[in-house]
């Protein structure tokens, strides 16, 4: 029986199994992972407007408030006329207060704050020159000027807003507004979320993480590090390299690693300013669900190879235990044969020897017939040659010598007769000659009705003999041929036993060039169970120890060897009918 352990390495088999167990996981955690990639961005690109709304809004709450300065008549008048600035101050301070703002200031034209709303604090910005500032710069060429920048005064970062204060079109000052973003920073950070802003030059202005704050998203050059050192953009702060890289995946997300953190990043410009806002997804969910789905693939896969393969080994025992069991049922079936062919032998063994010994009965049988019908024969003549020589002994005491010779004539007779007996016997039994002559068919005829007479005569048997006038030549054995007559005698008299008044006939006929000898009685005839048999060996209907079914064989086969035709059929009313046909003697045809 072959199971499994024992199957042949397949080693296509084998790689196609490993192909489906690893390439099917992995393009399902690919598939996965796109699908996912494409939810995070979505959800990403949703949170992004959102922050990116807060911002703006912030930052538009406040853009109108340096026009407004700017448009006041009492600041114009200040900055063309000069004279006393607490009432400006004052009125900055108002304003200040009721807008939300951080600080407002106004400048001059030569860049020095002359008047501010925290004029009376002890870190005012009164008298500080701003004149590198670009939002100054801006206003002075009649733009409004945007920036971010960390304050110099108190380091405290902000967005500043300007605009030109004009007087009959000329720029005579600069109106600012500087808004603080680190309450919106505070909220981002509560929040819980990953987002920065950077700036043009890639420095990270604001963000959720304070540890990446006043970065730079890539390495400055020192010409740019130069430009905005002029600019004391961010004073105190060295503008360092934030250690992450971008790069595209999948050819359309870009991941942002620092350190050991991946997320997937989505950027996306802030109108009115040269800000871009990014924010962050960690990959950590993004690598689980994936990991997670190509696993469970991975299991279920291996699970239905499995189960497949275990099915198959299953129907390969279940196949080989019936092969077994047929095999067995082969091996009884070989071995009855076997069995059934030796006691075929043994039976066909068997049966010779019982032919054997029935062949040996039949001539017993045969024998024994024949002492019985020689002692017939030969009995009644001797008693009465025995009278016959009392007779003459009594005619030579009476010295009666005349009389003698008539009777001991009569003694040789029956000498001659005995003779005639013996001698026909002798014939008969030499059965095995195999002379073929030319003889008279009538001859043989009278030869074996001469033999059985006496059975006729004690078996009260009337026997009917035709036969033609001339004689009916053939050629072949004639004692075989008597033998074979003598055989159709015996038969038909056993038949007639029970028959009243039995009868046989006897005739001979020329026909076709043929002698044709019939022979019949009106017994009950050939029973028909025997039928086509007849002429079988050892076919028989007789009593055990009387017929052993080898004659009408043997006859067959004698008129066979003559040439001839042995055939027998029933008769109606009753009766069996022999006929032996015989080619006629060359001779006799020419006649
Ligand atoms: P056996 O005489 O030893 O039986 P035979 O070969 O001579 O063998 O005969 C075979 C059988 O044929 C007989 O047993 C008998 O049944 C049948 N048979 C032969 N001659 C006759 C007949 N004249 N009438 C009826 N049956 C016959």
């Amino acid at each position: 029986m072959r199971g499994f352990n024992e199957t042949k390495f397949n080693a296509p088999a084998f790689m196609l199994v490993l192909l489906i167990l690893l390439g099917i996981p992995f393009l399902i955690g690919l598939l996965v992972q796109y699908n996912y990639i494409q939810d995070l961005e979505r959800v990403s690109d949703e949170r992004l407007t959102l922050y990116e709304m807060t911002l703006e809004s912030e930052l538009q709450k406040y853009e109108y408030l340096p026009y407004l300065i700017s448009e006041n008549g009492m600041v114009s008048e200040f900055l063309a006329k000069g004279g006393d600035a607490l009432p400006i101050n004052r009125f900055l301070y108002r304003v200040n207060n009721i807008a939300g703002s951080s600080v407002v200031y106004i400048i001059g034209t030569d860049g020095i704050v002359s008047a501010a709303s925290n004029w009376d604090k002890p870190n005012n910005f009164i008298d500080l020159d701003l004149s590198f500032r670009p939002y100054f710069k801006d206003a002075m060429r009649g733009k409004e000027g945007q920036f971010f920048g960390v304050g110099i005064t108190v380091g405290e970062p902000g967005f500043y807003i300007s605009h030109p204060i004009r007087d009959k079109g000329d720029i005579i000052g600069v109106a600012v507004a500087k808004i603080a973003l680190s309450p919106l920073e505070r909220i981002w950070r509560e929040g819980g979320e990953t987002l920065f802003v950077s700036d043009s030059n890639g420095v990270i202005v604001l963000t959720s993480r304070p540890s990446w704050k006043y970065k730079t998203l890539t390495p400055l050059d020192t010409v740019m590090l130069k430009k905005i050192h002029d600019q004391e953009q961010y004073p105190g702060f060295q503008l360092q390299h934030l250690p992450s890289h971008t790069r595209t995946r999948l050819g359309f997300v870009e991941e942002f690693t620092i350190g050991k953190e991946r997320f997937l990043k989505r950027t996306r410009g802030i109108p009115g300013t040269d800000w871009g806002i990014s924010y962050l997804t960690p990959q950590g969910p993004l690598w689980e669900r994936t990991l997670g789905v190509s696993l469970t693939t991975f299991v279920l896969l291996g699970l239905a190879i499995l189960t497949r393969l275990f099915l198959r080994e299953r129907r390969l025992q279940r196949l080989s235990r019936r092969q077994a069991i047929e095999a067995d049922h082969i091996r009884d079936i070989n071995h009855q044969l076997a069995q059934e062919v030796e006691e075929r032998k043994r039976t066909e063994h068997e049966l010779r020897a019982a032919q054997e010994e029935l062949v040996q009965a039949g001539k017993l049988a045969a024998l024994g017939e024949m002492a019985t019908a020689i002692a017939h024969e030969l009995n009644q003549p001797i008693a009465a040659a025995k009278t016959y020589i009392a007779s003459c002994q009594l005619m030579l005491k009476r010295n009666k010598l005349d009389e003698l010779a008539p009777t001991l004539d009569k003694v040789s007779d029956l000498g001659d007769r005995m003779a005639k007996v013996t001698g026909s016997l002798k014939s008969f039994a030499r059965r095995s000659s195999d002379k073929n002559l030319e003889f008279d068919l009538r001859q043989a005829i009278k030869e074996a009705v001469s033999l059985m007479k006496h059975q006729f005569h004690v078996e009260n048997c009337d026997l009917k003999l035709s036969m033609p006038g001339q004689p009916v030549l053939i050629i072949g054995d004639r004692m075989r041929l008597e033998q074979v007559l003598i055989n159709l005698f015996r038969n038909a008299l056993d038949a007639l036993h029970e028959t009243d008044a039995p009868q046989i006939n006897v005739k001979l006929s020329l026909e076709n060039g043929q002698a044709l000898v019939r022979v019949w009685d009106n017994g009950p005839g050939v029973p028909e169970e025997i039928g086509n048999k007849i002429f079988e060996p050892f076919v028989t209907t007789k009593k055990e120890g009387i017929g052993v079914g080898l004659g009408l064989s043997i006859s067959y086969k004698i008129v066979k060897d003559m040439g001839g035709h042995f055939r027998v059929a029933n008769r109606a009313p009753s009766g069996a009918e022999f006929s032996v046909q015989i080619p006629l003697s060359t001779k006799q045809q020419e006649g």
